[in-house]
């Protein structure tokens, strides 16, 4: 799979029209993702067992979508292949009063991962030009200045070794009132309801305007946005599966050399 047709080049412009959120291009069916899917988690182990080992590099994965897109699915069945002793996710939520006290990137920068890590945003420090824009909750002139200190921040984190890789999980509003009609529905999903997230589906043209500009400004060559088809499941596992493959094996990973000698080492019987 080409996974650089859901990368949105930096300083090129967003039509949604361009994004079918129920395309599936590379692979069919659910049954022919199957495989594939189970290499790449594989393999997902394997790299991000290079990465702790060698300690040099950090992973920084930023998801973000309307609510029902499958943020919390992605994690467990995609994230689920790496070692949990690796990753640190952190979910945003409303800032706390603490927090907005502070710039909004102050709550951001402390959840970033150290090196060895694999760091997961279950929504991030995008939702402050996207909820924050549309719902009011900051004059123009405030959440206006956010994407060039976006931009710089994330350039930090890339200057420190940090790779950040950022995706959009793209459905359709119809595939949306069927989750959210399953959610109200299903005994097993009725936690997950909230009232609260009608009144953003009644906002959604507002959202994803909010989206383009902030995947247009802040796409980059050091954080590159991904748009990931994802009306169907398997398939947004699938593709989300390909692109961390293929961003975590340009990091240039490997294990460290062993100490010096090391098959000279007598292994002592017990004491
Ligand atoms: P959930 O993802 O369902 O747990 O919901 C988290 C909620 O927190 C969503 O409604 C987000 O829009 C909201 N949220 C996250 N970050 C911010 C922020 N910086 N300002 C305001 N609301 C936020
Ligand atoms: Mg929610």
């Amino acid at each position: 799979m080409n996974v650089e047709r859901f990368c949105i080049k930096p300083g090129s412009r967003l039509d949604w029209k361009d994004h079918d959120p129920d395309a599936t291009p590379g692979c069919k069916s659910k049954a022919a993702a199957a495989k594939p899917l189970l290499a790449n988690l594989e393999r997902l182990l394997e790299l991000q067992e290079q990465l702790f080992a060698q300690s040099e590099r950090a992973l920084l994965i930023v998801l973000q979508g309307m609510d029902t897109s499958g943020k919390d699915g992605v994690i467990e069945h995609v994230m689920g292949a790496f070692n949990p002793q690796g990753v640190k996710i952190t979910s945003f939520k409303v800032p706390t009063p603490e927090e907005l006290t502070h710039d909004f990137l102050w709550r951001v920068h402390k959840a970033t991962p150290g090196r060895g890590m694999v760091g997961i945003f279950n929504r991030s420090h995008y939702e402050d030009v996207l909820v924050v824009r549309v719902a009011g909750l900051a004059p123009k002139a405030v959440w206006s200045t956010r994407y060039a200190h976006i931009n710089a921040f994330e350039k930090l984190l890339a200057d420190s070794g940090v790779a950040i890789v950022k995706i959009f999980l793209h459905i359709s509003p119809e595939e949306q009132a069927e989750r959210l009609t399953a959610r109200r529905d299903t005994p097993e999903k009725q936690w997950k309801f909230s009232p609260g997230d009608l009144k953003v589906r009644t906002q959604w043209s507002a959202y994803m305007k909010a989206y383009q500009d902030a995947l247009e400004r802040c796409s980059t060559g050091w954080a590159p946005w991904y748009v990931v088809p994802s009306n169907k499941k398997w398939y947004r596992n699938l593709a989300i599966s390909e692109i961390l493959v293929d961003t975590m094996s340009r990091l240039g990973l490997a294990y460290p050399p062993p100490v010096e000698g090391i098959a000279s080492y007598e292994i002592p019987p017990a004491g």
